[in-house]
Formats: structure tokens, sequence, C-alpha cells
């Protein structure tokens, strides 16, 4: 595997492990430090290793990787529980309504750590530049 722009001196970052890492909510470098400080804002840098987690760039991807999964997941499961049990239409509309903003919910933070670990292990957005340049001097 090779990288299209000029990292050759850095080490490679394995994209499943930092991935994952992202997916549980932890910093893609260290696994330790927590990457959210809220529900969905990222640190601007690791409490425990210090890698600056502020060039993530994950903007609306999360959002739109969460709909395609939960429609996807959804649509099927709306007609198997149909045809399996006939429930009334308004216990199917409160039902599945419940059902996929809990879900969304639940894989909007993880899809979007995950992605911030693949950015991460990719040196995407100036994950890869060096942290020796002094731009957050000032608070
Ligand atoms: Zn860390």
């Amino acid at each position: 595997m090779s990288h299209a722009y000029s990292d050759k001196a850095q080490p490679e970052r394995p994209v499943k492990p930092a991935m994952m890492r992202g997916a549980r909510g932890r910093c893609p470098c260290c696994g330790k430090g927590r990457l959210f400080q809220g529900y969905l804002s990222v640190s601007p840098a690791c409490r425990h290793c210090g890698e600056e987690l502020h060039h993530q760039r994950a903007d609306d991807g999360p959002a739109y990787l969460t709909i395609l999964l939960v429609s996807h997941l959804g649509a099927p499961f709306l007609l198997a529980i149909f045809m399996m049990y006939r429930p009334s239409a308004m216990s199917m509309l409160i039902g599945f309504s419940l059902g996929a903003v809990v879900l969304s919910l639940l894989l909007l933070p993880a899809i979007k750590g995950g992605l911030i670990g693949f950015q991460w292990a990719r040196r995407m957005h100036g994950f890869g530049s060096e942290p020796a340049m002094a731009e957050t001097a000032a608070p």
C-alpha cells in the first residue's frame, strides 16, 4: 500500500483499528482518550495522548450514512413485522418512528467516530501534518 501524498517518512496508520476506536468514541490514535466532548462535538485534542482531533471533516457524512443504514434496515423489518403480526397502522407508525429515532441516535456517534478514525488513519484534512506548527497558540 502506498500513499499518494508525501508522507513517506511517517509511519503507517492501520485503518481498521483506528475506525474501531473511533466507533467506540475513543481517540483513533491511542484508543483511550475520549473522541467526543458531548454527544457529537469532537474534542480539539485527545486528553490522553494529545493527538490533535480538530482536523476532522466528518461534516454531514455521518448523518447521510446513518439515514442510509437505518432506512435499509427498517424497510425489510417493517415488511417482516407486518407479515408476521399484522399490527394496527397506529402501532406500526409509533413503533417504527421511535425505533428509527432511537437507532439513528445510537448509530450517529459510532458512525461519526468511525469516519473520523478513517480520516485520521489516512492522514486526511491535516491529520498527517506535523504538530510542531504552532497554529493553535491563541485560545
Ligand atoms: Zn489519544
